[in-house]
């Protein structure tokens, strides 16, 4: 049986899950994807070659100022140019198949959001959608009958183990942590550290951002809150367990006392392909796992004296209410001001919960509007 091609629209085409989306869009078979819409930032370079080569209808930059940079890399084709914020939403709003929210940040909600309004599958990598506005995104998702697929690696391991099983027989999660480069260290010799150091994750190529939640464990942090609004779970279901070697990529306790995990190598295009062909399996040429040379998996408690995140995220968890939009919206400002030299790294998670402490109790945000306000004023009361 010949099928449809499925159309595809990439938000954030031009960053690390982007970059991993095409290319498992490479290794499909002829005809079976077509690209509508590829969105970017500042790399107007790569966003014009990647439009080019997987021919899309539209190329947008949410750059503004970047226009006319754009239009020039991609003179003499057919592929519409657009920029700006509005752009943005704009040409996500186009109907196709199957969208992948990889805008990293809050920046990815409105886009995403109106995705989600087609009603197609949203291939969520984009986890600050569900951090920040669980209830609003998981109602626009129902109201307009969008199917919701994480990409996030643990939660795509967790919707994979939870699929065919009773919802009611589940226990908890356990969402495994690489721990990240500063999971040996001492809290001192923490304070000190540089973006660059931290970005160097031990098994995980990712974007920079990420990459510095990781070593913090703020990006736990935001999968805890993740977790929570995709799969309906109170906060003590959510368990959280280091694993260095990130092979075990989450797993569901049932109440029998079972343990279902998913395994793989640590590579994205592999819950990437799952949302992309789900659901079906697609062939991928990535590594297999060979178990006599890993010889053994292990496992750790998190230092919750190190990595304070995880604490703040219990508190979020137990508050509800705005405190994953709080959380979310200081520790991105928070994160800026290290990135940029301006605060320490141990400096983050202390700011944090300063604007959590400021915004206790502020209503769940249930408007785009909403959610964009407490963000901002989180923002400012981090201010680094
Ligand atoms: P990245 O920084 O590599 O890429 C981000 C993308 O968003 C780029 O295309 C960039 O141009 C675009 N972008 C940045 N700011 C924007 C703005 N204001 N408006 C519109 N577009 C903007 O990030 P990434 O590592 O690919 O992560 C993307 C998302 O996926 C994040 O939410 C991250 O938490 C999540 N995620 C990433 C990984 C990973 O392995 N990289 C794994 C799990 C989840
Ligand atoms: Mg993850």
């Amino acid at each position: 049986m010949v099928q449809e091609p499925r159309s595809v629209s990439i938000l954030g085409a031009t960053g690390s899950i982007g970059v991993s989306t095409l290319d498992v869009l490479g290794h499909t078979e002829d005809g079976a994807f077509t690209v509508e819409a590829l969105t970017g930032a500042s790399n107007i370079a790569l966003l014009a070659r990647q439009a080019r080569k997987h021919k899309a209808r539209i190329a947008v930059t949410a750059d503004e100022s970047r226009y006319r940079d754009l239009k020039e890399a991609l003179s003499g084709t057919h592929i519409e140019v657009a920029a700006g914020r509005n752009a943005v939403i704009e040409a996500a709003s186009r109907p196709v198949d199957v969208t992948m929210a990889a805008i990293v940040g809050i920046a990815g909600l409105a886009p995403t959001l109106a995705a989600v309004r087609n009603g197609g599958v949203i291939a969520l990598a984009n986890k600050e959608c569900l951090v920040c506005a669980g209830r609003l995104f998981l109602n626009e998702c129902e109201a307009h009958g969008a199917t919701l697929l994480p990409v996030d690696s643990e939660h795509n391991a967790i919707y994979q183990v939870l699929a065919g099983h009773d919802r009611q027989a589940v226990e908890s999660v356990v969402l495994t942590a690489s721990g990240g480069p500063f999971r040996t260290w001492r809290r001192e010799k923490m304070a000190t550290v540089t973006a660059k150091t931290a970005a160097a994750h031990p098994n995980w190529s990712m974007g920079l951002k990420i990459s510095i939640d990781s070593a913090s464990m703020f990006n736990k942090a935001l999968e805890m809150i993740e977790a929570q609004h995709l799969f309906q779970l109170a906060p003590e279901q959510i368990e959280v367990i280091v694993h260095p070697q990130s092979i075990v990529h989450s797993m569901v306790r049932y109440r029998d006392g079972s343990v279902l995990a998913q395994l793989g190598p640590p590579d994205m295009r592999i819950p990437i392909a799952y949302a992309l062909t789900w659901p079906e399996r697609a062939p991928l040429p990535v590594e297999r796992l060979d178990f006599a040379k890993l010889a053994r998996l292990e496992f750790e408690a998190p230092d919750e004296t190190r990595f304070p995140s995880i604490a703040l995220a219990r508190r979020a968890l137990d508050e509800g209410k705005a405190a994953g939009a709080v959380l979310n919206g200081a520790k991105e400002a928070a994160l800026d001001g290290f990135i940029a030299g301006r605060i320490g790294f141990l400096d983050m998670a202390e700011r944090v919960e300063a604007a959590m402490d400021a915004l206790a109790g502020e209503p769940e945000p249930l408007a785009l509007d909403a959610v964009e306000g407490i963000d901002r004023r989180a923002r400012e009361i981090v201010k680094p």
